[in-house]
């Protein structure tokens, strides 16, 4: 068998900035042993044997300067140098060494469960206990992405598409909550024709315009929510028939929300009024 093996070093962008996920911050203790982890493994497992001490002087560096105890850097880096770190190497066939699947060994389901300090841990530990085929990962809601500016101006609400919308009766106190991936403008002009058609079947809303000959406030139309991914639109879309009163969807749209949801909902409804 052939093995290639060639000399690497680990390459840094002249502009890295070498943040990384600051110790101090809220995030879950195992998160942040992977975040160290996986960069001291990058610059070993990158470089060959001559670049090495370099490396590990480089990682070193950059996990102090981001907050991680001196003392917790020594025992990861004692316990990476154990173990064999090497640059990949690659096969005759083209494949790596770590590319294999272990045959008849069940696939792992990953679950995101949003990160909560002091409860979510705990939650984990449960959840895999019962469930040994799944791996709960955390999730956080506060992002990076949510403290830049939006520097791209937002689309007119008539070419927003993947949205809860309501359109408000004009004529009375009822409205109508339904849900789109097309741009809204499409599905209004789709809602405006069945109200022209009353042989077609349409939805409640062409029923209730049709038969108390009212008139939808089209010109009008407010985005509810929003989301890209059909079968949370469509639970969006019920939660929000379900806080609207007036709402003329038939009941059965909001079939499949469990009555969990009643206590939070009816506070909901209390905080808007
Ligand atoms: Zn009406």
């Amino acid at each position: 068998m052939c093995v290639l093996v060639h000399v690497c070093d680990w390459y840094r962008k002249p502009s890295a900035s070498d943040r990384c996920l600051d110790f101090r911050s809220a995030h879950a203790y195992s998160m942040k042993l992977a975040c160290a982890k996986e960069l001291m493994g990058r610059a070993l497992r990158l470089s060959s044997l001559e670049y090495r001490e370099a490396n590990k002087v480089r990682v070193g560096d950059m996990l102090r300067a981001n907050g991680y105890p001196k003392s917790l850097i020594r025992r990861l880096m004692a316990e990476l140098s154990s173990s064999t770190v090497g640059p990949r190497t690659v096969q005759d066939d083209g494949s790596r060494q770590d590319d294999g699947v272990v045959p008849g060994i069940t696939p792992r389901i990953f679950m995101g469960l949003t990160f909560a300090r002091g409860i979510s841990p705990k939650l984990k530990v449960l959840l895999q206990k019962d469930l040994s085929n799944v791996s709960v990962v955390f999730k956080y809601s506060n992002k990076i992405s949510r403290l830049h500016t939006r520097l791209k101006a937002t689309d007119p609400i008539e070419l927003q598409s993947g949205v809860v919308y309501k359109v408000n009766c004009g004529d009375c106190s009822a409205c109508y909550v339904g849900h789109t991936i097309s741009y809204l403008k499409v599905r209004m002009a789709r809602h405006k024709r069945d109200c022209r058609n009353e042989h077609e079947e349409g939805t409640m809303l062409s029923q209730h315009a049709i038969e108390m000959g009212h008139r939808f406030d089209f010109d009008g139309v407010s985005i509810e929510d929003r989301e890209q991914k059909r079968n949370r639109r469509e639970f969006k879309e019920k939660l929000h028939i379900m806080l609207n009163e007036n709402c003329c969807n038939k009941r059965t749209d909001v079939n499949g929300i469990s009555s969990v949801y009643a206590g939070i909902l009816a506070g909901m409804k209390a905080a808007r009024t």
